[in-house]
């Protein structure tokens, strides 16, 4: 077993890249796995020269001879509601067959595993904040339903693979993370508040904005996701930030980091989208002594010059 050669599913995309950087930091070789279906060659392109960086453009659905490896990150998914609406069949056989194909690269191999699960496991949560032994309130045949039961299967052939096959595996539940690398027109809330924000457009806060997220910077998230890769924890962790804010106040962080004259327009609220959601990260502290540093204001103003390039880019 090469001990330092790590896969990435989903290496091309916003997390996956980070984590590609972090894991070449951290002294492996990484093997970076996209479709690009989501995800941008741009977000790789400083590390073309690393001799020990390699990418390969496949979907991780299909089955692939990896050769050896230490660590398999399978981080493949649309992630954001509008992708995985618009890629529903896609999020389906990512989260069932490609799961299958990552856990089956890492048994051949005898390398650790980490799937990248997420927070909408707890659907619309009637328990908050949400602890990891909550089960959920998911719809299972809503527009939403793609990803969440394909995130919540996911995790089930992950527990499955270390049960019956003793696959060394982590569970990673991701609480919305956001950060430079984000897709600017993706459709999560801050990318497209920043567009909006940086275009002078009014921002289009859905519902009555009283529906709350919890944001975590992507430097938190990722030190989060190698201290979770370190330990023997099988059981899902989550990882995200637990201060908690109404998309309302999300919008107006926005307005005065980009220091914008943009005002705020109503438009409805999405079908199933969950009214609230904070994660409880007791676990990731006691566990991994992880605990998230960077709040919402610092972290806007540390991808402001990333989302205004990527704004100036779409639009020249
Ligand atoms: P992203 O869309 O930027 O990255 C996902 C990557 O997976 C993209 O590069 C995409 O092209 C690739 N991909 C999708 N299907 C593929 C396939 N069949 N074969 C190969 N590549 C494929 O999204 P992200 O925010 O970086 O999310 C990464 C992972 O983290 C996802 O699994 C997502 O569900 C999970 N997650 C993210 C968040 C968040 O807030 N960012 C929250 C919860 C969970
Ligand atoms: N949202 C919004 N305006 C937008 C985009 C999103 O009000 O232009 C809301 C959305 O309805 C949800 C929250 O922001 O309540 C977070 O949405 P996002 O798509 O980022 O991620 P989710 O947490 O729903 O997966």
């Amino acid at each position: 077993m090469n001990t330092r050669r790590a896969l990435v599913t989903g290496g091309a995309g916003f997390l996956g890249s980070h984590l590609c950087d972090a894991l070449l930091a951290d002294g492996y070789y990484v093997v970076a796995a996209d479709n690009l279906i989501t995800g941008s060659l741009e977000n790789i392109a400083h590390l073309r020269n690393d001799s020990r960086f390699e990418f390969v453009e496949q979907d991780v659905c299909q089955p692939a001879d990896w050769g050896a490896l230490a660590y398999v990150f399978h981080f493949a998914s649309p992630a954001s509601p509008v992708d995985y609406a618009k890629h529903g069949i896609a999020t389906l056989r990512v989260g069932s067959y490609g799961t299958f194909e990552a856990l089956e690269a890492a048994r051949r191999s005898g390398a650790k595993f980490m799937m990248a699960s997420t927070s909408e496991c707890y659907g619309d949560p009637l328990i908050h904040p949400q602890l990891e032994t909550y089960w959920g309130n998911v719809n299972p045949i809503g527009p939403r339903s793609v990803y969440d039961e394909a995130k919540r299967f996911s995790e089930a052939v992950t527990a499955a693979y270390h049960r019956y096959h003793k696959v060394d595996t982590r569970i990673l539940r991701i609480f919305n993370t956001y950060g430079p690398r984000m897709q600017i027109q993706d459709g999560r809330v801050i990318p497209t508040f920043m567009w909006q924000a940086l275009r002078g457009e009014d921002l289009t806060v859905y519902g009555d904005g009283s529906q709350t997220r919890s944001f975590c910077y992507v430097s938190d998230e990722i030190d989060g996701i190698l201290r979770l890769s370190r330990s023997d924890e099988h059981t899902p962790v989550n990882i995200g930030n637990p201060i908690e804010f109404t998309i309302l106040e999300c919008a107006q962080k926005v307005i005065a980091v980009t220091g914008s004259r943009s005002q705020i327009k109503y438009e409805p609220l999405p079908q199933d989208d969950p009214k609230q959601r904070r994660p409880d990260i007791s676990k990731a502290k006691r566990l991994l002594g992880w605990d998230p540093h960077v709040d919402l204001e610092t972290g806007l103003k540390l991808s402001l010059d990333y989302f205004r390039k990527a704004m100036l880019e779409k639009t020249a």
